[in-house]
């Protein structure tokens, strides 16, 4: 294993948000849960079997390989299989059950994204699985919301939007690369390919500025946001982690990530309590 303490990577809003999560779903439920999300792991491998292809090392040796390596990086006895199905968007997902899972990706990833690119994104999903993201599985546990209080489901909510910030992290402990994570993630918001790489960086740089003069401004109304904003705010997380993420590949010492954590947690704060 490359890095031995990944859970130092983890978005410090998103732990703050999971003690909340835990504490109103009370502490026994990610293991009273267990059988759910095992069950939950069959059926859908059952269905990757039956409608998507498995990758391996034959099929698509270049593929595989760089899937490996993330893998290996990672390390933590994670142990998965990769499956890819048609599909012309920019998306991948993964279901896990404990350290095993499937990770699913899109045909157009393959097709369009670069070999570092596609680094970020099978570290950011593998990222998700050593996490345990799967142990609190949110939209099965909204379709049966019984017992559920509706802050409780909000508070689901706002972590599994922080959570997407500590898996970005580990995609780029595997890529390596600050504009290749970014470009994988202007991609899949905007669906396109083959614009200039600064152009990208830059466009998000400023939505994201925009972002944060209307929240500074703007301090009880809201309303103007019908989303939720997370890509520029995935971008700048990235972005004022990187160089110590970096340094943390290259075998260097840890700074902490506090002041980051500090600076992104209170904007999606700001934006989640509205
Ligand atoms: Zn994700």
């Amino acid at each position: 294993m490359l890095f031995n303490d990944i859970e130092s990577l983890r978005f410090g809003y998103e732990s703050h948000l999971f003690k909340v999560v835990r504490a109103q779903l009370g502490p026994n439920f990610p293991t009273a849960n267990l059988e759910k999300t095992r069950n939950l792991l069959n059926i859908r491998r059952k269905d990757l079997l039956g409608e998507a292809v498995r990758v391996t090392a034959d099929l698509l040796p270049e593929v595989h390989k760089i899937y490996q390596t993330c893998l290996d990086m990672i390390g933590g006895g994670l142990n998965g299989d990769l499956f890819v199905r048609q599909s012309k968007e920019y998306n991948a997902n993964v279901s896990a059950h404990g350290k095993k899972f499937d990770l699913l990706i899109h045909s157009a990833l393959l097709k369009d994204f670069e070999p570092d690119q596609l680094r970020f994104v099978f570290g950011h999903e593998l990222g998700h699985v050593i996490f345990e993201h799967s142990c609190f599985p949110v939209y099965e546990i909204l379709s049966d919301p019984k017992g559920i209080s509706p802050d409780t489901a909000n508070m689901l909510f706002r972590w599994t939007r922080a959570s997407e910030i500590s898996a970005d992290r580990v995609g780029l402990m595997c890529c390596g690369k600050l504009g290749a994570g970014v470009t994988a993630l202007f991609q899949t918001a905007s669906g396109l390919s083959g614009i200039d790489e600064d152009l990208m960086i830059r466009s998000l740089q400023r939505q994201y500025e925009e972002l944060e003069k209307r929240v500074r401004e703007v301090h009880d109304d809201f309303s103007w946001i019908c989303t939720h904003p997370m890509i520029p705010i995935r971008f700048k997380a990235l972005e004022l982690a990187a160089l110590d993420i970096l340094a943390l590949r290259q075998g260097g010492g840890r700074k902490g990530f506090q002041k980051v954590d500090q600076q992104i947690g209170d904007i999606l704060d700001a934006i989640d309590a509205a």
